[in-house]
């Protein structure tokens, strides 16, 4: 069937997307189920492997994705957070924060759902190049050795970190970068604990980022590391190293499914251009604190979609008429990135010895409970902008170069 249409395919689509991630996928079902035609052209031969993803989400995403309750695998009701000198402080609670999903389950969810509402999914098809023809966009895609073409009234590109639609549409480079080694491994995790996701801090260990378990089941766990600055930093080499500075905790492991990537972090401003939107990874909408890209990427698959059906709907595929997609992903989520943002540049500053005192100062019932209380996995500023104070009361002791705080 697909072989066919590829074979078949010069005619003119409605809209094609490129990558079926989730917010291709996600792009691609909202706009088919408007009756329009919908190419989706993905690069691998299946959909959601390889894996280069945790699986960690909010609740909120999986309801916003509208996938099976099968895709969790664990329930996650708060985090521990170790420092590199030994600081310690746990944050949990009765509330479900996040479930760990089988990504690959998750991505196949919504690209059946996708197919079913009419979207036809090209396999093995690498979009190469593209070009605008006698008021169309022409995409040439390799697949199996030989050229394909498609015709289209619209391009969005949800081809993640490294888009090649962002490249051709001159989107501007990404704030940061943070680059991940990551896996899937056998670790044994205590019963009391498998709600627990442990973060690991420590600027040598990881810099600019973290390091983490995230429990699967009593046996299985993901874990990883992410490095945002000390360009030279071989992300595999920083994994051992976490292995070795928190030996009780990696005691056993064993690697199954080794991966990585990179999460692309900072507000874009070109995510549009006439007949061209951008979603996902493709346009940064990842959380700047986190790496989580899932629930911003299905939140502007939505956006995008309610506009390309206006766009097609008043056959205006100008640039100025889908700015308006840009303008209401920004205003959802532009304060969050920037707030995101805003809290790296203040931690890149701290030293091994002030991230313990941020952790021990924190470590408080009153601290902890107002960060239940008002945090949110997908909206970090929620709990930060009640923190107002403290950002200035540390920005002040980072600024100072403080080398005795830990004194103090
Ligand atoms: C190690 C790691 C751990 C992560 N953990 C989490 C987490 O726990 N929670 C979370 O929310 N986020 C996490 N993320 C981020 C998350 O994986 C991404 O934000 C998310 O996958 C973005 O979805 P997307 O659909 O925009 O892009 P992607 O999922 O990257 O999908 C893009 C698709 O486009 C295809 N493609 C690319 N180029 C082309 C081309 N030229 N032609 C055809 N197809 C193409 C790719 O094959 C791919 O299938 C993690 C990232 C990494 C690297």
């Amino acid at each position: 069937m697909v072989e066919k249409y590829h074979k078949g395919m010069s005619m003119l689509c409605d809209v094609t997307v490129i990558g079926a991630g989730p917010s291709g996928c996600a792009v691609a079902r909202e706009i088919a189920r408007h009756g329009y035609t919908v190419t989706v052209l993905e690069e691998h031969g299946q959909i959601g492997k390889p894996v280069r993803c945790a699986g960690l989400v909010s609740p909120r995403a999986i309801k916003l994705a509208g996938v099976p309750q099968a895709v969790v695998l664990n329930r996650i009701t708060g985090a521990q957070v170790f420092s590199p000198r030994g600081a310690h402080l746990q944050l949990s609670g009765p509330k479900e924060q996040a479930v760990v999903v089988d990504r690959s389950a998750f991505d196949r969810a919504l690209a059946a759902q996708a197919e079913k509402a009419g979207a036809v999914f090209v396999y093995s098809a690498r979009a190469a190049r593209f070009e605008r023809r006698g008021g169309v966009l022409v995409i040439r895609y390799a697949r199996n050795g030989s050229e394909g073409e498609v015709k289209t009234r619209l391009l969005i590109g949800a081809d993640g970190v490294n888009s090649a639609v962002a490249a051709w549409i001159g989107r501007e480079p990404p704030v940061e970068q943070v680059r991940m080694f990551a896996a899937e491994a056998a670790l044994r995790t205590a019963p009391e604990t498998l709600g627990l996701v442990r973060v690991f801090l420590g600027q040598a260990i990881a810099p600019g980022w973290f390091g983490w378990i995230i429990p699967v089941s009593k046996d299985r766990a993901r874990v990883g590391v992410g490095v945002a600055r000390n360009g030279g930093l071989n992300v595999r080499a920083a994994f051992d190293r976490l292995c070795s500075a928190f030996p009780e905790h990696f005691a056993g492991l064993r690697l199954l499914q080794p991966t990585g990537g990179t999460v692309p972090l900072g507000l874009v401003r070109r995510s549009f251009a006439d007949g061209v939107l951008l979603v996902g990874d493709a346009a940064c909408q990842t959380k700047p604190l986190t790496g989580g890209g899932i629930y911003m990427g299905l939140l502007a698959a939505g956006i995008a979609a309610r506009v390309a059906v206006r766009a097609l709907k008043r056959g205006d595929l100008s640039a100025s008429f889908l700015k308006a997609y840009q303008d209401e992903w920004h205003r959802k989520i532009a304060d969050e990135i920037r707030f995101g943002m805003e809290q790296r540049s203040l931690y890149n500053r701290l030293d091994d010895a002030q991230i313990d005192m941020v952790l021990c100062f924190f470590n408080r019932p009153f601290w902890l409970g107002f960060a239940l209380r008002f945090g949110d996995f997908d909206y970090h500023s929620w709990l930060g902008r009640k923190l107002w104070v403290l950002p200035a009361w540390l920005q002040q002791w980072a600024g100072h170069g403080n080398q005795d705080w830990a004194e103090n």
